[in-house]
C-alpha cells in the first residue's frame, strides 16, 4: 500500500497526466477477513481523493470475487453498479470506489495506472485517431474503442482485454478517453506509464505538433471591472445562483483565442468526458447569454429526444468564455470550481492546438458528450448535494485583511462560503493563504490608483463585488487637541476617512450589479456615540465614517445596497494590544488585567472573532432588511446605554 500511494502521487502530481480528482489507480491485496480466510482485495481509488495528495485512506477495500462477478453480467446500469461496488466494501466507512473498479478488477496485473495524460488525448482526438494510436503503441497496448465511462466500458474491456493482450502488451490505450498501464510492482506500471506518455509525446514531436508558442500578451488593457461585474449579474441569473468568474488574459488564453480558426476549433466539444462537467460542452465566444443558451437548448432538446429516462436539465450556462478582450473567463459555482474549470481549459487549449497541429482536432459526437453530461451518476450526485453555504459564488473585499478584526472578518466570510479580497499595507498579505477562494493584494488605500488596480485584479481574480468590509484604520497614540499636529491629524483622516470615501465609490458600480444586492459593513468605534479625551482626531474621523455610511445607505437603498455600521471596543486580541500595553492600561485603572478585559455591562470579552461573526452575519439573509444602522459589539457600556 505504502508503493500504491507514492506513485499514485507521483502521477498526481503531473497535471499533464491528471488533475483534479481525474485518472485512478489501484493495487490488489490478500488479507485475511474475520473468518481467518485469505480474501483478494481491490484497493481502487475512491472518490473524492485527489493523486496528488491521496492516503492510504483513499483507497477503497473491494472483494475482488464480487467485481469478477459483476464484469460477467450482461447488463448493469450504472447506478446499480455505484451501489454494488459499495456493496463490496469490507470498510464500509472508505470512500466510494471509483466507477473505473471493475475495469481495474478484470486487469490481471497487481498495480494499475490510469491516467488521461495530454498528449494520448492530442493523438487520438484526430481523424483517424485510432490509426494513429495503433501507429504509435503496436502491439504494446491494446486499443479500446470509445465508451462512455462505467460498467459499460468495464464490460467491453472484460471482453476485449483477454483477446487482443499478449505477452508484449504494457498497457491500454481507451480511445477519446486515456491510457491504462500495469505491472507486477509500483514501480513497473508507473515506468510503462510515463514510457506511453513519451511515445505519444515524441509521435506529436516528430510531425511538429507539441511544442505550443505563444505570442507574448500585449501590456494590460483598459479596466474591465465595471463591465465584466455586470456581465456576472447575468451569468448568475441564468445559473440560478451567484457565479465566480475568472478572466485570464495570459499569453496562451489571448494566443488561442487570436487564431483565426478558434471559432471552429474551440466548438467541437470537450476533450475528455472527464472535461464536460466542469467545462460544459463549448465554450462561448464573445458575450451573448442568449445566443449560447438558444444553441444549448437545441443540442439537448436533439439529444434529450434519444435518452430515456428524461434527463434533469442542468442550468443553460457556460463555464468558459472566450472573448478578444478579456480573455479567457472561468465560471464556477464556487472559486473553486472556476479554478478546476481554469486548469482544464488551459490543458484543453494545448490538446486542442497540438491536434490541430497533427492534422485536425475531433472531439466526441454530440451524444456521446451529452451521455456523460446528463449520465445518471451525476444526475444522482446533483440531487444529493445539500444546500450551499450562505455566501457560495459570492465576493467579498475586507481592507486591513492581515491582522486583528479584518484577519477575522476574511476567515468568517470564507467559512460562510464566499471567495475573498484581501487589502493591506502589510505585502504579507500576498502570501497570508493559499487557496484558491483568497486573493491577497498589497494596497495602500491613501493612493488611489493602488485602490483602481486592486479592484480591477479583484474583479479579474473572482468577477465582480458583493460584499465589502471597510475595516482598515490606524489608532495613534493618545493626545489633547493643543498638542496634536496637523500633520498628524492629516494622516489619520487621509487613512481613517479619505481611503473609506474613495473606497466607497470606486466599489459602488460594482456593488450595485451584485446578483443578491451589494451590502457594505463599516468597522465604526464605541467612540462615535461616546467619545474620549486624548482622541480627538481618531473620533472625529470615525464620526465622519460613520455620516458617510448613513449617506451611502440612504443614496444606494435603490440600488439594493445596504451598509451597517459595527461599533466594537475593547477588542484586545488585535496587533495593537500587546501585553504591556494593556497591563499598563488596567494598572492605570487600578484593575487587573482579567478584570479590565472584561470591563463592561456584560462582563464579556470581546474577541476579533465575535465582531468578524456580526461582520458577516450583516451580509447575510438575517439582516436582509436592515440598511444604515449603527450596532454595538462592545459587551455593553453605560455611556452608549
Ligand atoms: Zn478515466
Amino acid at each position: 500500500m505504502g508503493q500504491r500511494v507514492y506513485s499514485s502521487r507521483l502521477l498526481g502530481r503531473d497535471e499533464s497526466l491528471v488533475f483534479h480528482g481525474g485518472g485512478n489507480t489501484s493495487v490488489k491485496i490478500s488479507q485475511k477477513n474475520i473468518f481467518g480466510e485469505d480474501e483478494a482485495l481491490l484497493y481502487v481509488k475512491g472518490s473524492g481523493w485527489d493523486l496528488a495528495t491521496i492516503e492510504a485512506a483513499g483507497f477503497s477495500p473491494c472483494r475482488m470475487a464480487h467485481l469478477l462477478r459483476l464484469a460477467g453480467l450482461a447488463e448493469l446500469s450504472d447506478l446499480r453498479m455505484a451501489a454494488e461496488l459499495k456493496g463490496c466494501m469490507t470498510n464500509p466507512s472508505a470512500p466510494a470506489p471509483s466507477v473505473e473498479a471493475i475495469l481495474h478488477a478484470v486487469l490481471p496485473a497487481r498495480f494499475v495506472d490510469h491516467t488521461h495524460a495530454d498528449a494520448f488525448i492530442s493523438v487520438t482526438n484526430t481523424p483517424g485517431g485510432a490509426e494513429r494510436v495503433r501507429e504509435v503503441y503496436g502491439d504494446r497496448v491494446v486499443v479500446v474503442p470509445y465508451v462512455m465511462p462505467g460498467f459499460k466500458l468495464a464490460r467491453a474491456f472484460a471482453e476485449l482485454f483477454p483477446r487482443e493482450s499478449s505477452a508484449r502488451t504494457i498497457g491500454v490505450a481507451l480511445l477519446s478517453h486515456g491510457l491504462i498501464s500495469f505491472g507486477d510492482t509500483a514501480e513497473e506500471s508507473y515506468v510503462r506509464m510515463i514510457e506511453l506518455v513519451a511515445m505519444a509525446e515524441e509521435y506529436l514531436d516528430r510531425r511538429k505538433a507539441w511544442t505550443v508558442d505563444w505570442p507574448a500578451a500585449a501590456g494590460r488593457p483598459r479596466p474591465i471591472r465595471a463591465e465584466l461585474a455586470a456581465f456576472r449579474r447575468d451569468l448568475s441569473a441564468a445559473m440560478g445562483a451567484p457565479a465566480i468568474l475568472r478572466a485570464q488574459d495570459d499569453a496562451r488564453s489571448l494566443g488561442f483565442i487570436g487564431r483565426p480558426d478558434v471559432g471552429l476549433i474551440s466548438q467541437q466539444g470537450p476533450a475528455t468526458p472527464d472535461h464536460v462537467i466542469r467545462t460544459k460542452r463549448v465554450p462561448m465566444i464573445g458575450r451573448n447569454l442568449a445566443a449560447y443558451r438558444r444553441d444549448y437548448e437545441a443540442y439537448f432538446g436533439a439529444c434529450e429526444e434519444r435518452s430515456n429516462p428524461r434527463p434533469v436539465a442542468l442550468d443553460p450556462a457556460p463555464r468558459v468564455i472566450l472573448d478578444p478582450e478579456w480573455g479567457v473567463v472561468v465560471v464556477g459555482r464556487t472559486a473553486r470550481d472556476a479554478s478546476i474549470a481554469a486548469d482544464l481549459y488551459r490543458h484543453t487549449i494545448d490538446i486542442i492546438v497540438r491536434s490541430t497541429a497533427l492534422g485536425g482536432w475531433r472531439a466526441l459526437p454530440a451524444q456521446d458528450i451529452f451521455d456523460c453530461e446528463y449520465w445518471d451518476l451525476e444526475q444522482a450526485k446533483l440531487r444529493r448535494t445539500g444546500p450551499a453555504p450562505a455566501f457560495a459564488g459570492e465576493v467579498a473585499l475586507v481592507t486591513g485583511a492581515a491582522s486583528g478584526i479584518g484577519r477575522a472578518c476574511v476567515d468568517a466570510l470564507l467559512e460562510r462560503g464566499a471567495a475573498v479580497v484581501g487589502l493591506d499595507v502589510n505585502a504579507d498579505i500576498a502570501r497570508m493563504l493559499a487557496r484558491p477562494d483568497f486573493l491577497g493584494l498589497p494596497c495602500d488605500l491613501t493612493r488611489e490608483a493602488d485602490v483602481a488596480a486592486a479592484l480591477e485584479a479583484a474583479a479579474r481574480a473572482f468577477g465582480g463585488l458583493d460584499m465589502l468590509v471597510l475595516n482598515a484604520g490606524i489608532f495613534p497614540k493618545g493626545s489633547p487637541i493643543g498638542e496634536l499636529g496637523s500633520d498628524t491629524w492629516r494622516t489619520i483622516m487621509a487613512v481613517n476617512l479619505d481611503a473609506n470615501f474613495v473606497m466607497l465609490r470606486e466599489c459602488h458600480p460594482l456593488l450595485k450589479v451584485a446578483p443578491r444586492g451589494g451590502r457594505v459593513v463599516v468597522i465604526g468605534s464605541k467612540n462615535v456615540p461616546a467619545p474620549g479625551p486624548g482622541a480627538a482626531a481618531y473620533s472625529a474621523s470615525k464620526a465622519a465614517v460613520n455620516q458617510l455610511a448613513r449617506v451611502a445607505a440612504l443614496e444606494w437603498g435603490a440600488d439594493r445596497i445596504r451598509i451597517n455600521t459595527l461599533h466594537p471596543n475593547m477588542v484586545f486580541d488585535t496587533a495593537l494590544w500587546t501585553r504591556e500595553i494593556l497591563e499598563s492600561r488596567a494598572r492605570h485603572y487600578g484593575m487587573s488585567v482579567e478584570a479590565y478585559r472584561t470591563n463592561n455591562v456584560l462582563r464579556v470579552e470581546v474577541t476579533s472573532r465575535d465582531v468578524a461573526a456580526l461582520a458577516a452575519e450583516l451580509c447575510g439573509p438575517l439582516f436582509a432588511k436592515t440598511t444604515g444602522a449603527q450596532i454595538p459589539v462592545d459587551g455593553g457600556n453605560e455611556r452608549v446605554i
